[in-house]
Formats: structure tokens, C-alpha cells, sequence
């Protein structure tokens, strides 16, 4: 018998009811704008931003419209401008080499490493070329932060992290978006909390935090800011930053809030789907499994593999097969991009170099996504079939 998956890998949980509730009491009271307050009233997206810094040990919070706005404040705030060079992955998601293009500024790939994350060697020697790097934490790949950083200080290079995928994630404890000067994070559907759409930015550095309130689209109401620095900072700043609006607005947060509450939750119950899925291909010969360091705390929202040095018409072949029996993969080297999926190379705007090293890897680079509503035996099964036209394909000669 021919097994098949019938689960739909973009369906989420449902909102949970309590932040049904939240949203609700929002819509019923109609102040949406998160400036619009009743006397003596505290809004959602205030609160929002004073419970994140405090979930992540952050002293100053933001939440705006998108994790790509979020990126594109950090960079701004951090005085990145028309023609400088920014470093960030050649392995990410559009919307990053995306931030940086947006400011007229210009991304310089560092290669990807075997095991997903940055390439420290890369980066090591390309550290000279830009005073910023926009660090992705792609698909949720943890690199060794202690040396990053190391190189990172050693060169003056002050780093931003994308936690797109790595909220909730952390490096030898240390939770993911607190390494660098700032992080940022997604809120949107497929990441770690859902409100559609929407971003958070945090960081311990004032001026910063300060600039990131105001391009948000503080107008002159940052004081009703809770995880913002004090008044005499904002004086500094506020006649030299534009307003970039973008703000989150108190729907949004009020979705956002109990969801984050869960988030302690509901890490390990990514972590127990992604493991059944690593057992169950682990040990299939032509299939690269990425292994996790120990200082890693992951979250398992998505699971990589590698079909390492196969030709790129076998790889299709298993995405085709795989497909076919209900199960879908993305593949990061198809050379046009795809729905979410693109390469380096796609991103023409930032006239990449050829990077020979970081092309093989992208090239056997099998992504999938793990939503919640899998169950273990979902999982279980879905590796079977990976695992079964794989070997099918391996065997006929990759
Ligand atoms: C989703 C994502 C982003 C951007 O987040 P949006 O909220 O969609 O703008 C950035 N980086 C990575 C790696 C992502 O997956």
C-alpha cells in the first residue's frame, strides 16, 4: 500500500479564544490607533511592547506593521543610509536583502555554511567591507553566536538579528535577538505568533530605541511609550528623525499578547514534531540530516534536509513524487523563484557575485514547514514518505 498525507501545510492553529476575547473588547471600544486612548487607559500595543522586552530581557520594545519594517527601523535607526554596504545571508528570505534595499543601502552576501547558518569564515573575511550586518537566522539555524560576535566586535561591525524564526529560540541560553545591538521579529502567520502581519523590534541601546519609536510613527506621543527610554533621549532625536509610519495597531497587539503568554508552550510542541520528523529520516543514505548543537534552543516550526551534490533533476524528481503523495517541500535551488522561495542570485537589484561554495549548498537545500495542527503521527508518516521516494530516487542513481 501506497501511503499518502492529506494535512495542509498552511494551516495554522486557530487565534486562541482568550485573544478572540481580547479582540473583541478592542473592536467593541473602537479605539484601534494605538495613540487613541481613553483618560487613565493603557493600550494593547503598549502593553504588547512592555511584555515582549520583558519575555525577551530587553529594556526597550517597538511594535510595527511587519518583521521586514521592523528590519528596515533597526538598520534605519542605526544610521544606515543611501550607498552603504550592509552584510546579511545569502541564505534568507526576500524581505531581508528587502530591508536594506529599502533605504537605498546595498546587501553584501556572506555565504552559507553545510549546516544552514552563516558562514563565519565568510563573514570573517568580508567584515571590513560594512559597519552593520543584518543577521537571519534563516529557517531558524542558530550559528555559533559566541564566535560571531567575536568577530563581529573585532571589527566593529554591530550587528542586527532577523528572529523571523527564532522567536522563543536562544544561544547558550541567551535568548535569540539579544546578541546583537538590536533584534527582530515576525508576527506574522507562519512564524511563531499570528496576527497576520506585524513586527517587533528590541534592543538595550536608547538612541536607538528612541530613533526606532519615532521612524514608527511616534508623532510627538512617544510618551505613551511603557518599554520606551526616558523623555530627555526623544528630545535629542525627535526634530532629525522622520515619521515612517508604520506602526501596530491595538488589534493586532490584543491578538498578540495571549499568544505570547503561550509561546513557553508551545515551543515544545514545534520541537517534538520536528524530532519524530529528524528520527524518522535519519539514516536514509543520499539524505543529509542538519544536525543541532547542544548550545542551540531551537524551535522546530520548519525542518531542512540536504540532497547534497545530487543533480538537480533527481531533486526534482523527489519534490515531484514526494509532492504527489500529498507532501510539500521547497526547494531552495530551483534557479527562478518560487511562491516564498528565492536564492541570492534572484535578488538582482544587489548585483550579487557568483558564490560557488554557497551555490552547492543551495542547491540541495529541501525545506518544509511544521505547522502545529501536524499531529506526531502526521509527522511520522510524512517522513516515511520522504524517506521511501528518496531512497526510490537515490536508488535509481542521483
Ligand atoms: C518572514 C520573514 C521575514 C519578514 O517578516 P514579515 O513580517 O513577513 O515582513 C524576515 N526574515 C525571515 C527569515 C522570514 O522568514
Amino acid at each position: 500500500m501506497t501511503e499518502t498525507f492529506t494535512g495542509s501545510f498552511t494551516q495554522q492553529e486557530p487565534i486562541p479564544d482568550e485573544a478572540i476575547e481580547a479582540a473583541l473588547a478592542v473592536m467593541r471600544h473602537g479605539r484601534l490607533h494605538r495613540y487613541n486612548q481613553a483618560p487613565g487607559e493603557i493600550g494593547e500595543a503598549a502593553q504588547l511592547e512592555q511584555e515582549f522586552a520583558a519575555l525577551v530581557g530587553a529594556k526597550y520594545c517597538v511594535a510595527v506593521a511587519s518583521g521586514g519594517y521592523a528590519m528596515a527601523t533597526a538598520l534605519r535607526a542605526a544610521g544606515v543610509g543611501p550607498g552603504d554596504a550592509v552584510l546579511s545571508n545569502a541564505f534568507t528570505l526576500a524581505p531581508v536583502p528587502g530591508a536594506i534595499a529599502s533605504l537605498g543601502a546595498r546587501p553584501v552576501f556572506v555565504g552559507v555554511a553545510e549546516d544552514l547558518t552563516i558562514d563565519l569564515d565568510d563573514l570573517a573575511a568580508k567584515a571590513d567591507q560594512a559597519r552593520v550586518l543584518l543577521l537571519s537566522h534563516m529557517r531558524g539555524h542558530i550559528c555559533d553566536m559566541d564566535r560571531l560576535m567575536a568577530i563581529c566586535d573585532a571589527a566593529g561591525l554591530l550587528v542586527i538579528e532577523d528572529c523571523a524564526h527564532t522567536m522563543g529560540g536562544s544561544w547558550n541560553g541567551v535568548p535569540s535577538g539579544r546578541h546583537g545591538v538590536a533584534g527582530c521579529y515576525s508576527c506574522q502567520t507562519y512564524k511563531h505568533v499570528n496576527s497576520g502581519e506585524g513586527g517587533l523590534l528590541v534592543t538595550d541601546d536608547a538612541e536607538l530605541a528612541a530613533r526606532a519609536i519615532m521612524l514608527s510613527g511616534s508623532y510627538m506621543l512617544y510618551e505613551r511609550h511603557l518599554a520606551a527610554p526616558a523623555p530627555e533621549v526623544f528630545e535629542r532625536i525627535r526634530y532629525e528623525t522622520p515619521n515612517i509610519s508604520g506602526r501596530m495597531d491595538n488589534l493586532r497587539a490584543a491578538i498578540l499578547r495571549p499568544q505570547l503568554r503561550h509561546l513557553d508552550a508551545q515551543v515544545p510542541r514545534w520541537n517534538d514534531r520536528y524530532r519524530v520528523l529528524e528520527d524518522g529520516l535519519r539514516g536514509q543514505p543520499g539524505l543529509t540530516v542538519i544536525e543541532r548543537p547542544a548550545p542551540e534552543g531551537y524551535v522546530g516550526s520548519s525542518i531542512q534536509f540536504l540532497l547534497l551534490d545530487w543533480a538537480a533533476g533527481q531533486v526534482r524528481e523527489v519534490i515531484a513524487r514526494c509532492a504527489a503523495r500529498g507532501v510539500e517541500l521547497k526547494w531552495f535551488g530551483a534557479p527562478e523563484p518560487v511562491a516564498f522561495t528565492s536564492r541570492y542570485d534572484s535578488w538582482r537589484y544587489a548585483e550579487p557575485p557568483r558564490m560557488p561554495d554557497s551555490d552547492r549548498i543551495l542547491a540541495g537545500i529541501v525545506d518544509m514547514r511544521v505547522p502545529l495542527t501536524f499531529s506526531l503521527e502526521d509527522c511520522a508518516l510524512i517522513a516515511r514518505i520522504i524517506r521511501s521516494e528518496v531512497g526510490a530516487v537515490f536508488q535509481g542513481g542521483a
